[in-house]
């Protein structure tokens, strides 16, 4: 008897260029067809067939949150926008006039949070290194070239300039030379975070480059290798099928045998993508080289604002052997404003959820904001001497003095992001603000710069980083 032998799927993307030679096109009503190709000049979007045949129920389209969550619609761009659009793309077709427009569009969205690509890069030797960012002191974040894309791109993601490829928004590393000359100089970084895109979209042989000099003896003090992907959830099939899926885990486990902690950061929005059986067998199959996986994921209207959801992945993640990490809020940039909640709504749905899990999943950390001083949790909503105060603290910060210190601020129902908030009891600054260097100071002092006391005088410095 002959035994059927099955081919393991191969990784098929779909883009603007691509998507209607996609079985599924024809499934998608017209109107929402135009909105793919009209919003898709303006916002990056990319999917595969994954995704497409297993992720989104069709029948839920357009409020299916995986549909939502990778294909462009209407309301992301403002309508009179929109409307200018789309007569271009779809009756004039007049390519130099879509191409100013998008320009347009494009700067009105806030392609450059604050701090991003400026207050974060660090100095080797006087000169900045290219690639890397050192927010906070025992943590780098290290961008390979080769990883600067994703399976599939997320609507809401604020690195929308770097994939539509926006001037002076790329921000990679050829080889990791400098990476390790940094580190040795660094003996306070405990973690290196290698982060894109998504690093695994790399092979194994280009990731196993990066990775490997990392185990230097030279750098004892990195105890922690951290790689952030969604692959997890996009192509769980890089972690089983591939063809270099059992190398990938063979690199996972020298890892882990040259005494580092491997901790794979999954980006999980929603249950759904962990209901997969495939993406099962990849996060056992990541489990047993001895590596750890921690969930994490903005809140997104629209996509996940539901407490049901989030207590779901939690739930099964944690029986899976994940351990969830953070629910972020969203960031200020790209079309937040279609997807942001207010913080209070976003306080609601973390607490509702955190009520409805078990102690283990009591592991997750959130409402945070990654912000440009650190990463600000709301711990809660209450009333102090007749005044009601959003209860804060920073989980992390560029001066290591300012975690876990509670700070107040005035209650306001309609606040999307920590700039939106004024200091609580008429107080005129957070402590933060009162007093120290300014980011120009810091920047002439590498050897200090992650850790040092920061002015934030102009509102705009508090935006996310
Ligand atoms: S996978 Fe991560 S980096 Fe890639 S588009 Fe989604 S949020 Fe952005």
């Amino acid at each position: 008897m002959s035994q059927e032998v099955l081919t393991p799927p191969k990784f098929k993307p779909y883009t603007r260029q691509s998507i209607q030679q996609s079985p599924q096109w024809e499934k998608i009503p017209l109107e929402l067809r135009e909105a793919v190709l009209v919003v898709s000049r303006v916002l990056p979007f990319r999917t595969n067939q994954y995704v497409m045949s297993e992720l989104i129920d069709w029948e839920r389209v357009p409020d299916d949150p995986i549909y939502r969550l990778t294909f462009p619609h209407q309301a992301m761009l403002p309508p009179a926008e929109y409307a200018q659009l789309r007569d271009l793309v779809l009756i004039k077709k007049d390519e130099v006039a879509i191409e100013a427009q998008v320009k347009k569009i494009r700067l009105q969205m806030n392609p450059h949070p604050a701090g991003q690509m400026t207050h974060n890069v660090p100095l080797l030797d006087g000169a900045p290194v290219q690639g890397l960012q050192h927010k906070y002191k025992e943590t780098v974040l290290f961008f390979p070239s080769a990883g600067q894309t994703c399976h599939a791109y997320c609507t809401f993601c604020f690195r929308w300039p770097q994939f539509v490829g926006m001037e002076g928004l790329k921000f990679d590393a050829r080889e990791s030379n400098e990476l390790t000359a940094y580190l040795k100089q660094h003996k306070e970084v405990t973690d290196v975070l290698i982060t894109g895109g998504d690093p695994l979209i790399m092979n194994t042989r280009s990731l196993t480059e990066y990775i490997e000099p990392l185990l230097d003896a030279e750098l004892d003090h990195i105890q922690n290798i951290r790689i952030g992907t969604k692959s997890v959830a996009y192509w769980p099939h890089r972690f089983v099928t591939d063809k270099d899926a059992d190398d990938l885990l063979r690199l996972f486990e020298k890892v882990v045998k040259a005494g580092k902690n491997l901790a794979l950061m999954g980006h999980y929005n929603h249950p759904i993508e962990l209901r997969q059986e495939i993406a099962q067998t990849a996060l056992k199959r990541i489990l047993s080289t001895g590596a750890t996986v921690r969930m994490q994921s903005p809140l997104i209207r629209h996509i996940n604002d539901d407490a049901k959801a989030w207590a779901e992945l939690w739930t099964l993640g944690v029986r899976l052997g994940a351990i969830p990490y953070y629910m972020f809020v969203e960031r200020d940039t790209g079309p937040h404003e279609y997807f942001q909640l207010p913080l209070a709504k976003a306080y609601e749905i973390f607490q509702a959820a955190y009520q409805n899990v078990s102690g283990l999943a009591r592991t997750v950390r959130g409402p945070s904001m990654s912000a440009f001083p650190g990463k600000v949790v709301i711990d809660g909503i209450v009333n102090i001497h007749n005044e009601k105060v959003f209860a804060l603290q920073f989980l992390q910060a560029r001066n290591p003095d300012w975690v876990r210190r509670p700070f107040y601020a005035k209650f306001d129902p309609s606040a999307t992001w920590l700039d939106d908030l004024v200091p609580a009891f008429g107080e005129k600054q957070f402590f933060f603000e009162k007093d120290g260097r300014t980011p120009t100071d810091i920047r002439s002092n590498p050897s200090n710069a992650t850790h040092s006391v920061i002015k934030f005088a102009p509102r705009e410095l508090r935006k996310a980083s």
